[in-house]
């Protein structure tokens, strides 16, 4: 992964201590949002100057925007402050569960915290996994079916590859997308090195540079 090298920046986020464990709530979420932030402008020197326009955001305006779901949305205006949300709450979401989980609720919904899929695996046996973009958690969902809306026409559902295995999936009924990785290929399953790669498929995809 080159276009963008942010897999160091997802491995940092990763490994940042898990925040209010036993207190349930969002406790100290201004404090870890600001630690997300200082990690953003040290693996991205080139974003600082944006990172300091948020380093001013306290409590209050932070619950309105975590309670607005600004997170995940991909509404937001500001796709920065969309990022950090997310990083500081997936700190208070981890899952520690060890493989994965019964079938979800639906496709794209996390069986323990509701949040929705942001990627996918095929394991060994080439079974597909969908994996919570808040708590990790992962679950198993049909290879011929859009998570987000049901289409199983396959020739409905396209997909792109990319490097080493990495493809994005793309449903043209809804035209949602879905970054996934084939462990066939890569071998274990990496969450940041999987993510970082997904905003380049993403990128690659939106500016028309990838062929089906
Ligand atoms: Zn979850
Ligand atoms: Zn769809």
């Amino acid at each position: 992964m080159s276009l963008f090298d942010l897999e160091p920046m997802f491995r940092v986020l990763n490994e940042l201590p898990a925040a209010g464990e036993a207190a349930g709530g969002y406790p100290g979420f201004a404090a870890r949002f600001q630690e997300v932030l200082e990690v953003v402008a040290r693996e991205r020197p080139d974003w600082a100057e944006r990172v300091r326009k948020l380093e001013n955001l306290g409590e209050p305006e932070l619950a309105r925007l975590r309670e607005n779901g600004v997170v995940g949305a991909g509404s937001s205006e500001d796709a920065l402050l969309e990022f950090a949300l997310w990083h500081t709450l997936r700190r208070y979401h981890r899952s520690h569960a060890e493989g994965p989980l019964p079938e979800g609720p639906a496709d794209a919904v996390c069986p323990v915290c509701g949040a929705e899929a942001d990627v996918a695996y095929l394991d060994e046996e080439g079974f597909r996994f969908a994996v919570c973009r808040l708590c990790d958690a992962r679950w198993p969902v049909p290879r011929v079916r859009c998570l987000y809306c049901g289409e199983e026409d396959p020739k409905q559902l396209e997909y792109y590859p990319y490097e080493e295995g990495y493809r994005l999936y793309r449903c043209k009924g809804c035209g949602r997308t879905l970054p996934a990785v084939d462990l066939r290929e890569t071998g274990r399953l990496d969450l940041p090195r999987l993510r970082a790669a997904a905003v380049e498929m993403q990128f690659l995809y939106e500016a028309g540079a990838v062929e089906e």
